[in-house]
């Protein structure tokens, strides 16, 4: 293999580039992105960049790294078309060769299909572009209304509230968070952005934001209800960027599928992160996992997968979300658990949901509680499952109960 090019720049993109000169790739090696920052973590920009002065990115790897390896960057570019019967990309200005490609192109914000979505006080955050506009807006804001009660949003409502601006969380469903947290979990943190200060309301989807010379004044939800806005923060979940994948003729399916190895339909195409459906084998179907351990795992196992090193890909997932001073952190994943039980007091701050599927844990969600997280990243990898008893009895120590080997 001699030209290898990556589609991308995010978590997995930057991480493929890392993991195939770490693996030994010596050809030419290209990292495509649409974006003209050198590769960055994105959670800081729903959590401290708002907060803090500097509007510098944090980057994942200094200029000097893709220099030393070799790693050509072509930034502010778009990849436009894969040309797989040439074996080239089709970019927005030029084409580049390729033998193998690694598609890493992520996610982007969905846009509800809510009347006066294109307002101009109206933000969506995705990229580090995004996150600047919205914190200059927050410094002149009054009246935050935030649409949708998951991590993001969330993030940026407790960021608002502690910036001293009137925040109103819209929340469609009868919880926050709800999709894929415990509702105990949901419930502590309903609890704390109210005491925070934040009106949060469920149940209460959005009809239309209504406008004034192009600008956002109120926020209506189905209910006929208006409420006031200066400005509105979206956080409705992500799409999968799959069009040139598809274009290509490649298997997509919420997200471009790919096997236990991450090979797309085309053997000398893998992809990987907040793009890829794969099916999960713990879970029995596919699934799109969008977080950053997920990115930078599966980008790995796609590099090996290129250089004829294949493994399955069988990492734990795990994930967080900082609210206000709440660390909420889960590992495994908890949608088919069909019991669980709970460690810790809400009312102390400090607390975890254990999730199992009969006595199988799959799962645990814990805030405030990293060494839950961290037994539970252990166990789930080596397949033990604590007893239940053990784990609803506070007075048993946890890192006690799997056996050494
Ligand atoms: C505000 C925010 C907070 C988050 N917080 C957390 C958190 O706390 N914990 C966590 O685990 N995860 C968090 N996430 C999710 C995490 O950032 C994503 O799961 C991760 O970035 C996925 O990495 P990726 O490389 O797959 O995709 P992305 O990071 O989306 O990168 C894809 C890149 O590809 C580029 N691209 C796409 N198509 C093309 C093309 N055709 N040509 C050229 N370039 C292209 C895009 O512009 C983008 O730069 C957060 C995300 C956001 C937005």
């Amino acid at each position: 293999m001699q030209n290898i090019a990556i589609i991308g720049g995010g978590h997995a993109g930057a991480q493929a580039a890392a993991s195939l000169r770490a693996d030994g790739f010596d050809g030419r090696l290209v990292l495509v992105s649409a974006e003209n920052e050198l590769p960055y973590h994105r959670p800081p920009l729903s959590k401290a960049f708002i907060k803090g002065e500097d509007d510098a990115t944090q980057e994942l790897r200094p200029a000097l790294f893709y220099e030393k390896n070799g790693v050509e960057l072509l930034l502010g570019r778009t990849v436009e078309a894969i040309d797989r019967d040439a074996g080239r990309l089709v970019l927005d200005d030029g084409e580049l060769p390729f033998d193998g490609l690694v598609l890493a192109t992520g996610a982007r914000v969905r846009v509800p299909p809510v009347p006066g979505i294109n307002m101009a006080n109206v933000f969506l955050l995705r990229t580090v572009d995004d996150a600047r506009r919205l914190k200059q807006r927050l410094a002149e804001a009054h009246d935050v209304v935030v649409v949708g009660g998951g991590f993001i949003g969330l993030e940026l409502a407790a960021t608002a509230r502690i910036l001293g601006k009137t925040v109103t969380v819209l929340e469609a469903a009868p919880r926050l968070m709800g999709r894929v947290v415990a509702p105990a979990i949901s419930a502590y943190f309903l609890d704390l952005h109210r005491t925070l200060g934040a009106t949060v309301r469920l149940e209460t989807p959005v009809a239309s934001l209504v406008g004034e010379n192009g600008a956002v004044v109120a926020v209506e939800a189905a209910s006929g209800e208006r409420i006031p806005a200066d400005t509105v923060i979206v956080g409705v979940g992500v799409v999968p960027n799959i069009e040139i994948a598809e274009a290509a003729g490649l298997h997509v399916a919420n997200g471009i599928v790919v096997d236990e190895a991450m090979r797309t339909s085309d053997p000398r195409i893998v992809a990987a992160g907040d793009a890829v459906s794969f099916h999960h084998w713990a879970l029995g179907r596919p699934v799109r996992l969008e977080s950053v351990q997920n990115a930078v795992d599966q980008a790995k196992t796609a590099s090996a997968t290129l250089l004829g090193k294949a493994q399955p890909y069988r990492a734990v997932p795990w994930f967080w979300s900082d609210q206000g001073d709440a660390k909420l952190q889960m590992v495994g994943l908890s949608m088919d658990a069909d019991s669980s039980v709970p460690r810790g007091d809400p009312a102390s701050g400090s607390f975890s949901v254990f999730h199992y599927q009969g006595d199988r844990l799959v799962a645990i969600d814990s805030v405030n509680r990293a060494t839950d997280h961290m037994l539970g990243r252990r166990w789930l990898a080596a397949g033990f499952s604590p007893p239940r008893e053990a784990v609803a009895d506070e007075s048993v120590d946890l890192k006690t109960v799997m056996p050494k080997v």
